[in-house]
């Protein structure tokens, strides 16, 4: 059976794995995958912040006048106050690595091909975590601690991999 917008594909060993338990359980298993094309309307405080990323190769927050936690990235009002962000406040493109993880399986969807780590990195300035890519490190060497510095694209477009990647500072 086929439908619009669904392909079948190879199974992978997860999906195996999956298929048995379905088999051994008298389910059935359909896989498939769904690709949504979407426009999203950024608003002002993302769009300044992406227009940062692609003009300056700068990294911008907000600071919370209540808590004075400085966002990042920047939002419009604080999600712990609920009150409206005042104030711009240019982050550090260097930070370190808070937790992370391996992504080992290839999506249409992904950023990079895997193997490759997404982590959540907290900028020098920021009390907030951006969630990125790690590159031009070797994945076993990947530490929460450690120090990472942003690396823009050349091509930028307005867009959030305008930071193409972090590597490790030191590299
Ligand atoms: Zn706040």
């Amino acid at each position: 059976m086929r439908a619009e917008g669904i392909a079948f594909r190879p199974l992978s060993a997860f999906t195996l794995n999956k298929a048995q338990f379905c088999l051994d359980n008298g389910l059935r298993l359909i896989e498939g995958w769904i690709k949504v094309p979407y426009s999203w309307q950024a608003g002002e405080t993302a769009s300044h912040y992406l227009t940062q990323l692609r003009d300056e190769q700068k990294i911008w927050g907000k600071r919370c006048p209540k808590c004075k936690k400085v966002l990042l990235p920047p939002r419009k009002s604080c999600p712990f106050c609920f009150v409206d962000t005042d104030e711009w406040v240019e982050i550090s493109s260097e930070g370190v690595v808070e937790a992370f993880t391996i992504v080992r399986r290839d999506t249409p969807i992904q950023p990079m091909k895997a193997p490759f780590a997404y982590a959540l990195i907290r900028l020098d300035g920021a009390d907030t975590y951006l969630t990125h890519v790690l590159s031009e490190v070797n994945l076993n060497d990947i530490k929460e601690g450690m120090r990472v510095k942003a690396v823009f694209a050349e091509n930028r477009q307005g867009a959030p991999l305008d930071i193409a990647y972090f590597k490790p500072s030191d590299s």
